[in-house]
């Protein structure tokens, strides 16, 4: 007999089933039992009479407790009208058990799991995540993360975007974060680098001809952490060939609209088209890049999205003493302002980016580039590097420029910070399976941790 999923069992009153799933709750009533089972897809009440069991799963039955696994046959029933429960999608039917085997036993978990009210502490709940992803919440939070990556990719791909990997293990890449850097065996004293993100990959799979580039993928930033930042986290990227900043949006803003009216559609979008706002206009009238736009900032299903355009290409970093970049260096800007770049005056330079915020949080940031490899160098130049360190650094891209690149742009969506605000949770921690705590642990599998002398060794590394 195949298993049948609890939610199925609404619609088999009458037939005979077989449920495999998790014991959530144990009531006993007499010589009557109910049990709650869970299964992902939903509750489903059992009844377990002695009288119509066998008599081995009659003896089983007095030892199942909470979190057992379970295989139980029975025919379904419809309840009686007292006995209907509206708030479950199966409450209008339950199992009356023939047969029970129990697949495995469970001791009692750290933390209750039907009831998330009496919630655990981070580390508790981080140590047991297999269990803590239990609770209905974040079992309905890492399905609809599923889905939403399902719409999106399905979406792209009927576009004719190709999903392209990129490696992990790579080069340091300029995003303005610190680089997790992975020691190399065969090159002892050399390091790769885990990407900050696909940038210089996905421009050079522009070079290669592939026009329509996306990819889910992981990106990677040595950061203290942040409610809404994790050091490893996921990208929508996107990249494309002969495009304006104009067709970046507007492919954008009709993906987003589209996977909010399909996925969430109790979600409110406040205002279509995103409305749009100058970086200054941004500045002057909020006194931030990402302000919260909503009207009704009690509504937890308000969404409001907006375009922040004409950035500034080059901002003063203050600690620094130096010019940066306020996107990355790849970043295209007013053609007219080249002369400018060359003899340092980095003022008011506009640049071709634009950002896409989200109730007050950045979701997806994304520019037309440089695709001039004389212009990329004067930018470099300008940012204080040597000959040298771009060649070093950029090298690679430079000489990719020289055998005919298409203009292009892109944008990248930060997957966990739209999800965290689409289902209303204040930490992105809530909507990632395996996140790391606020100090960069994994409490589950106890990393980072010590590694062995010979793996040291091995890697011509030494403790200080
Ligand atoms: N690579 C950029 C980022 O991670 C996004 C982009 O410019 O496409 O912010």
């Amino acid at each position: 007999m195949t298993r049948t999923k609890t939610i199925e069992t609404s619609s088999l009153v009458g037939q005979e089933v077989l449920i495999k799933a998790w014991v959530q709750a144990r009531r006993n009533m007499g010589k009557i039992v109910f049990l709650d089972l869970r299964d992902r897809f939903g509750i489903l009440q059992v009844v377990a009479v002695p009288s119509e069991l066998d008599a081995e799963s009659a003896e089983l039955l007095k030892d199942i407790r909470s979190e057992f696994v379970l295989a139980i046959t029975g025919v379904v029933q419809a309840r009686g009208a007292k006995q209907i429960n509206k708030d479950m999608p199966t409450g209008g039917v339950e199992l009356l058990a023939k047969k029970i085997e129990i697949l495995s036993s469970a001791e009692t978990p750290p933390f209750e799991i039907d009831n998330e009210e009496r919630q655990a502490n981070e580390e508790l709940r981080l140590k047991y995540r297999y269990l803590d992803l239990r609770h209905a919440r974040l079992q309905t939070n890492i399905i609809l993360r599923h889905k939403v990556i399902n719409f999106l990719r399905s979406e792209l791909y009927k576009q004719d975007f190709l999903e392209i990997e990129t490696p992990y293990i790579s080069k340091s890449t300029p995003e303005g974060a610190r680089d997790f850097l992975v020691p190399s065996r065969n090159y002892p004293g050399k390091f790769y680098a885990l990407p900050q993100s696909p940038q210089q990959y996905k421009q050079m799979l522009m070079v290669a001809g592939f026009d329509k580039y996306c990819q889910i993928v992981r990106c990677f930033r040595d950061e203290d952490q942040r409610g809404d930042r994790q050091a490893e986290f996921t990208q929508l990227d996107i990249e494309q060939s002969f495009v304006k900043q104009e067709d970046i949006l507007v492919l954008t803003e009709k993906l987003i609209i589209d996977l909010i009216r399909e996925i969430l559609p109790n979600k409110k979008i406040q205002q279509t088209p995103f409305p749009r706002i100058s970086f200054p206009e941004a500045m002057s009238k909020y006194n931030s890049d990402k302000p919260d736009l909503r009207k009704n900032k009690n509504d937890p299903n308000e969404l409001a999205f907006a375009w922040v355009v004409d950035f500034p290409m080059f901002e003063y970093k203050e600690g620094d003493k130096r010019w940066g970049v306020v996107h990355h260096p790849f970043t295209a800007f007013d053609p007219n302002k080249i002369m400018a770049v060359e003899k340092g005056d980095l003022k008011d330079i506009k640049a071709l980016q634009y950002d896409l915020i989200l109730n007050g949080s950045e979701v997806a940031g994304g520019s037309i580039r440089t695709h001039d490899p004389e212009v990329l160098k004067k930018v470099f130049k300008a940012l204080g590097h040597s000959d040298k360190e771009i060649q070093s650094q950029f090298g690679h891209l430079m000489e990719a420029f020289k055998y005919g690149v298409p203009p292009h742009g892109g944008i990248a969506f930060g997957l966990d910070r739209l999800l965290m605000i689409l289902v209303g949770e204040q930490s992105i921690k809530e909507v990632i399976a395996f996140p790391k705590t606020t100090d960069n642990r994994d409490p589950l599998m106890d990393s980072p941790s010590e590694i062995s002398k010979e793996q040291l060794d091995e890697l011509k590394l030494k403790k200080v």
